[in-house]
C-alpha cells in the first residue's frame, strides 16, 4: 500500500503499529496526566490499557512525513496523504474505524484498521448490521 501511494506521489509513513499493553498503559496515562484528563474523558482520544485496537497487530497511525507537526492530529485529514488513503484504503481491506458520525471516540483520521479477506469483512459487516439494529 505504502509503495502504490509512492508511485502516485504520496509520501506515507506508519507512526505507530502494534502496541502491547505496557506501553498502551504508558501513552495512556501519560497523556491523560499532561492533558489534565479524567480518565473517562481520556478514553475518547485513546483507548485504556487493554482496549486499543494497535493491541490487536491490526491498526495503524498514518502520517505524511516522518516526526510531521501534523502526527496524531485531526488536521491530517487536509493532506494529500489522507485523501489518497480514503480513496484507496478499501483496495487494501483498510478501513477507517473512527468516523466522524462515532459518539464513543473522537474522530481519527489517521487511524485505520486491517479487516482482512472478503470472508473476513463479511462476518464484519453482518456484526455491525445487527448492532446497528440492537441500538435502534
Ligand atoms: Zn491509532
Amino acid at each position: 500500500m505504502r509503495d502504490d501511494a509512492k508511485k502516485d506521489g504520496i509520501n506515507m509513513v506508519f507512526l505507530s503499529v502494534y502496541r502491547s499493553i505496557s506501553l498502551q498503559k504508558d501513552i495512556f496515562y501519560s497523556l491523560k496526566s499532561r492533558r489534565n484528563h479524567i480518565v473517562a474523558e481520556r478514553a475518547k482520544f485513546s483507548a485504556p490499557p487493554g482496549y486499543s485496537e494497535h493491541g490487536t497487530g491490526f491498526a495503524v497511525d498514518i502520517g505524511n512525513v516522518y516526526k510531521g507537526k501534523l502526527d496524531f492530529e485531526v488536521e491530517f485529514e487536509n493532506t494529500d496523504a489522507f485523501r489518497w488513503h480514503k480513496e484507496n484504503a478499501a483496495k487494501y481491506h483498510f478501513k477507517l474505524s473512527f468516523n466522524k458520525n462515532n459518539k464513543n471516540v473522537d474522530y481519527e483520521p489517521l487511524h485505520w484498521r486491517y479487516e482482512g479477506s472478503i470472508e473476513a469483512l463479511k462476518v464484519f459487516e453482518a456484526s455491525n448490521r445487527n448492532l446497528k439494529k440492537l441500538q435502534h
